[in-house]
């Protein structure tokens, strides 16, 4: 056992003071869970009633003097850094709770609540001004929200902070800057091979649910997945929530065809999933307890998704597997296989986009959000900056709003601020896979051997899992890689693994 992280008299009794939230957190992350996937359907505005009774309790618990009190009154001069970030995180949820009013986030919860149902009616009958009501509301209480708060640079930075705690609009706008044109050279080299838009018929291939999850259950096996502490189910988006440390679940989902995302959602739930079940014990229970932002996590269910999943060595492993359980494996070469898993293709829905093209779905958000709060552009000329910009990004222009500007479900429950992290997340991943190339060996190398992935799990947890939410995202690399964010490596990667793929 590491000696105790927390020992101050005053930190200790904060904690203390925190376990009934932490126990309502728990709680609520379950209910969450069971609603997404074996709820029944009609229960939905009774399990509403329920999370909110149990959020107003832990307000509450939140706000009660003596733990404010000593939030705000504890000297963090001679605190280590573990009971210095509970002090971090604590101020900046009381300030939240303190600065808006009980009754906007009532009439928030209750807008967003309505306008999820909107939105997807909207979507499904491809009918923006459906939705353009409820969107103009949303953002007009988003910018109260943002008064309620302040800012200091840019109120858009409000936002992002409620996400990635620590970056700014500066921050953003030098990241996009530094990897738009890259990524657009290599779009376009990829364009120009002759392997771009080969026809690839193993989308087309329907497939047996029951097959798959033999192909599954192969690769959790391969990537040690902990049956005792961690449960796979099945949910209409894919996505992991951590319980407590000893019981994080991650779901998947199924098509008729097209079984690539069935093996590719399993290897990002599991970065997730891991993340979450290997913080130090100490930190559970404690506002400490889940991973340090948003990037982060992202950083490492896309390292798992892509630059682990997806690696040659990995893949033909899983394409070995595939052919025993997929009938129709046996007409393809792992050529084949490895171009569908890596296929780079201009499209219009983000959630199934590439590794390259991926960015540019996340940049044209972020600048559309960004002006949203500049005030630079109305809801009613939103499809049309959409259009616009992915026309100039992709070099395609959905022909209807619900492959454009209603593709994403994220407005409807007002989160704005929260894109940018995605592919924050995924150029994070290039930092620790350099990093853990450089203290393991290159994955090239490494991977082949058995015992790679608990040595990489291993690094991983003693580098950045253990930690929790003790360090913010910038500061965790910084302590890592003994360097700041950057968007080198990933970059690299892209170029080193496409130039192979498209032969360029
Ligand atoms: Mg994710």
């Amino acid at each position: 056992m590491d000696k105790n992280y927390f020992t101050n008299k005053n930190i200790l009794e904060i904690l203390d003071l925190y376990k009934p939230i932490a126990g309502l957190e728990s709680a609520s992350e379950l209910l969450f869970w069971d609603s997404e996937t074996y709820m029944p359907k009609g229960a939905a505005e009774d399990r509403g009633f329920v999370v909110g009774q149990l959020a107003a309790i832990s307000q509450e618990k939140l706000l009660e003097p003596k733990l404010k009190k000593l939030v705000k009154e504890t000297d963090s001069s001679t605190l280590n850094d573990y009971e210095k970030a509970v002090l971090r995180v604590l101020k900046k949820a009381i300030k939240i709770q303190e600065k808006i009013p009980a009754e906007f986030i009532k009439e928030f919860t209750k807008l967003t609540s309505e306008s999820h149902h909107i939105w997807a009616e909207a979507k499904e009958k491809n009918n923006f001004k459906l939705f353009a009501p409820n969107l103009e509301k949303i953002i007009e209480l988003t910018k109260k929200r943002i008064d309620y708060l302040g800012f200091e640079d840019h109120p858009y930075d409000t936002l992002i902070d409620d996400f990635e705690e620590g970056w700014t609009v500066k921050d953003c706008d030098a990241y996009f800057n530094a990897i738009k044109t890259p990524l657009t050279e290599l779009l376009n080299k990829i364009k120009g091979s002759a392997k771009f838009n080969a026809p690839c018929s193993l989308k087309n291939e329907p497939y047996q649910k029951a097959d798959i999850q033999k192909l599954q259950d192969f690769i959790l096996d391969f990537l040690k997945f902990d049956k005792s502490r961690m449960r796979l189910d099945t949910s209409a988006h894919p996505f992991e929530i951590a319980i407590s440390p000893n019981d994080v679940r991650m779901t998947t989902r199924y098509k008729e065809a097209d079984f690539k995302e069935s093996v590719t959602s399993v290897m990002h739930e599991f970065g997730h999933t891991i993340y979450e079940a290997k913080g130090s014990e100490q930190l559970s229970f404690t506002p400490l307890q889940h991973g340090a932002s948003m990037a982060s996590h992202e950083s490492q269910s896309r390292l798992w998704e892509n630059i682990i999943g997806k690696h040659p060595v990995i893949l033909e492993k899983i394409y070995i597997e595939a052919k025993k359980y997929l009938p129709f494996m046996q007409k393809y070469s792992f050529e084949d296989f490895s171009l569908y898993f890596n296929e780079v293709q201009p499209g219009f829905i983000r959630v199934e986009a590439d590794e390259v093209t991926y960015h540019f779905h996340i940049m044209l958000r972020y600048e559309i959000e960004k002006m949203i709060f500049e005030n630079k552009v109305k809801v009613v000329d939103l499809p049309e900056l959409w259009n616009t910009k992915m026309n100039e990004y992709l070099g395609v222009v959905p022909k209807m709003d619900s492959l454009g500007v209603l593709q994403d479900i994220h407005w409807s429950a007002g989160y704005f601020g929260y894109f940018p992290t995605y592919s924050l997340g995924t150029f994070m991943s290039g930092m620790w896979a350099k990093n853990l190339e450089k203290s393991l060996g290159s994955f090239d190398k490494i991977l082949g051997n058995n015992n790679s992935i608990p040595e990489i799990q291993a690094w991983l947890q003693e580098n950045m899992h253990q930690f929790g939410q003790t360090y913010t995202s910038k500061e965790l690399i910084r302590q890592a890689t003994n360097a700041d964010f950057t968007t080198k490596p990933f970059l690299d990667y892209l170029e080193k693994k496409y130039s192979k793929v498209y032969d360029f």
